[in-house]
């Protein structure tokens, strides 16, 4: 690993501050992805800022929404009293990420900001346009069993690996920030970006830019959710495909929806068509099919990941069948 230097940051514009003065500096947390890149040569930063004392970690209700501090732990999260009877669809996403050690290391914004698993990322003998831009991506005639079926491009077919994320965009979160230009607050699901011609940035933030905290409105899914993750083994484990379904019931009658995907593209995905098609109707493995049909349109599978075509439609099914008390 190359040395660098290490500063624990006093305050939010002393972290900021430092950052911005040197393109090479990086914000550290949980560091649970980050040392991992370094050990591997992916990411080589000179300076780590460390900001574990920054005052970012409490969890709290007012005015309408939650608000979870960048800093809090993925396992108190996952724990807390607020999130677990006001957004237990969250809970249960966190709970199926990672391990119990690495859920109590790793922060709300670190796990936003969790680089793509893909293994030729990781391996710097092998070209990745994600790791070195230009370079080629060789997961498109390599072993793309992990990777997108959704929104790819022909420079990067990777996903975005975090569960917390797909509860978060289902449930319509904001992301606030701080950087050098004052704060700014970002809709969630505008926070993760498609790899297009640029798949070396993994999201909407700008240079020196720090999460400060996650934002979900209050909502009317605080009964019927499921977040179904199928991975290869129970646990630690990336997801081949996940959803995240809500539904908000009025009898057997479907008032509101929320459906999201993980393992399928380069960010979280949200399924708003599906959704749509979903209010109003009666909840029932049929009106489930016809949702997941029309959220798989547009998929298109690799020589190696196309079974998750017909994965991801019988879970989107199964999660909402879950959801509605039906299995
Ligand atoms: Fe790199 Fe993306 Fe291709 Fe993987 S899919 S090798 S991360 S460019």
């Amino acid at each position: 690993m190359k040395q660098f230097q290490y500063i624990r940051a006093a305050n939010q514009k002393a972290a900021v501050s430092a950052v911005s003065k040197n393109a090479s500096a990086q914000f550290i947390a949980g560091g649970t992805n980050l040392i991992d890149l370094m050990k591997r040569g992916v990411s080589s930063p000179d300076t780590l800022i460390d900001i574990n004392n920054l005052p970012l970690k409490s969890i709290e209700s007012s005015a309408g929404v939650i608000r979870i501090g960048a800093l809090a732990l993925n396992s108190e999260v996952s724990e807390n009293k607020l999130v677990t009877q006001k957004h237990p669809l969250l809970a249960q996403a966190l709970q199926a990420g990672a391990s119990a050690q690495l859920r109590n290391m790793a922060t709300v914004g670190g796990n936003m900001l969790q680089r793509t698993r893909c293994p030729y990322f990781y391996d710097t003998a092998l070209p990745c346009n994600k790791r070195e831009p230009g370079t080629g991506c060789s997961a498109l005639e390599g072993f793309n069993r992990m990777h997108a079926i959704f929104g790819f491009s022909d420079k990067c077919i990777a996903v975005h690996p975090s569960d917390m994320c797909v509860a978060l965009v289902a449930l319509d979160a904001s992301v606030l920030v701080t950087g050098p230009k004052g704060n700014r607050r970002v809709p969630f699901a505008d926070f993760h970006r498609l790899p297009g011609d640029t798949p070396q940035k993994d999201n909407n933030l700008e240079k020196s830019e720090l999460i400060t905290s996650v934002e979900i409105p209050d909502n009317s899914f605080s009964k019927n959710v499921h977040y179904l993750k199928i991975r290869d083994r129970a646990s630690y484990a990336f997801a081949l495909v996940s959803v995240a379904a809500a539904l908000n019931l009025n009898g057997n009658t479907i008032k509101d929806a929320r459906l999201a995907m993980g393992g399928v593209a380069h960010k979280p995905w949200r399924l708003n068509e599906a959704e749509k098609a979903l209010i109003g109707k009666q909840a029932s493995e049929d009106t489930f099919r016809q949702a997941a049909e029309i959220a798989m349109k547009g998929a298109k599978g690799f020589k190696y990941n196309s079974f998750k075509l017909k994965m991801g439609t019988n879970a989107i099914v199964e999660a909402l069948k879950t959801a509605a008390g039906m299995s």
